[in-house]
């Protein structure tokens, strides 16, 4: 198939890239480098089966492609809230781009939502059906009600125009790819351990989350694109498995065999307490479940920092 991957030099896009072009497939990725790097690309770069498009989703685009994976958006709290509006408009004018592409080539749309449509979830775990807890003028809201929007204009496209949509509400993915000044948990911690910095933790670490191996999230996404029978939407994708911050700090500075200490921070506003995802529906769908445990996953994200700091 012709694939449009948008984000592609980012973390998960670029994984993303490789594995679709691994099974067959012709992909061209476009990515506005403003989290992304070349580097991330540079295993794919020579392939005749990929292409590199420097654009940004905000700006009309045109590609006839059988499938678009929407991963262009900044991912991290520090790199969305850096230029919110940026956030803002790559979510509502580049979902309405993309969104438009699609009808007018007849391509399948699979859109990178987030749990954190969730907001600060008074439920746990968080299952599909969950409205979510949001707050509409908060620090995170250019992501997370971009994002809900976003999941509203994919949800009208395909009722009114007819066309194929999937949403993914990926939960927090690791691994390989990730810049070392990301600002993400896993990577701040790796980066701190390696170096013999404090890890910073925010608020007391009670907070939990939900980590997925990028591996699995690959397969989950792949699958979802592809499934045909239920058309369901949305699905969670993340590793239900659920940990506190602060048990995750001590795990990193253990695997890493660190002489770092853990520093307590301050929490930033609306930092979500807790994450789970209930994954049933995309088990019973897609037979998709996540096969890598946390501390299997952080082994292979270690030799991957190692070779970056
Ligand atoms: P990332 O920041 O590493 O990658 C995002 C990519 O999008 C970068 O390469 C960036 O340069 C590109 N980009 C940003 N705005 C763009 C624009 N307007 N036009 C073109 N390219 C643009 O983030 P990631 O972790 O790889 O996340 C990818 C997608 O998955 C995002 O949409 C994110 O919201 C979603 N997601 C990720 C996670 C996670 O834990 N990694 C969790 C939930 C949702
Ligand atoms: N966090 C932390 N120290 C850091 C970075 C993040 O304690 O150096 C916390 C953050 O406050 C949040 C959790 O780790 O509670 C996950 O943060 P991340 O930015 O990775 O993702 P998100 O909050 O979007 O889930």
């Amino acid at each position: 198939m012709k694939i449009l991957v948008t984000g592609g030099a980012g973390f998960i896009g670029s994984h993303l890239c490789k594995y679709l072009i691994s099974i067959g497939n012709h992909v061209t990725c476009i990515d506005n480098f403003y989290t992304g790097s070349k580097k991330n690309l540079l295993a794919i770069a020579k392939n005749p089966n990929f292409k590199f498009i420097e654009a940004d989703i905000t700006k009309k685009i045109n590609f006839k492609v059988d499938q678009i994976f929407n991963l262009a958006c900044p991912a991290s709290p520090v790199h969305y809230q850096k230029d919110p509006l940026n956030t803002i408009k790559t979510n509502t004018l580049g979902m309405i781009n993309i969104l438009e592409n699609a009808y007018k080539n007849n391509s399948t749309v699979l859109q990178a939502s987030t749990s954190e449509v969730y907001g600060d979830p008074l439920i746990s775990p968080q299952e599909e059906s969950y409205w979510g807890n949001v707050n509409p003028i908060g620090i995170r809201s250019c992501y997370d009600e971009g994002k809900r929007i976003a999941e509203t204009m994919c949800t009208d496209f395909s009722k009114q125009m007819k066309i194929n949509i999937k949403i993914a509400r990926i939960f927090n993915t690791y691994g390989s790819n990730m810049q070392k000044d990301d600002g993400r948990v896993i990577s701040n911690f790796f980066v701190q351990a390696m170096q013999n910095k404090d890890l910073t933790v925010y608020g007391d670490g009670n907070q939990t989350r939900s980590f997925c191996f990028i591996e699995d999230m690959l397969d989950g996404l792949v699958r979802l694109m592809n499934e045909k029978e239920y058309n369901i939407n949305p699905v969670n994708l993340g590793n239900p498995e659920e940990f506190k911050v602060s048990d995750v700090a001590k795990i990193i500075i253990r695997l890493t065999k660190s002489k770092s200490k853990i520093t307590y921070q301050n929490l930033p506003s609306d930092d979500p307490k807790i994450r789970k995802p209930d994954i049933s529906l995309a088990k019973k769908r897609l037979d998709w479940y996540p096969k890598i445990q946390l501390l299997d996953g952080l082994r292979e994200t270690e030799s991957y920092f190692r070779s970056i700091i």
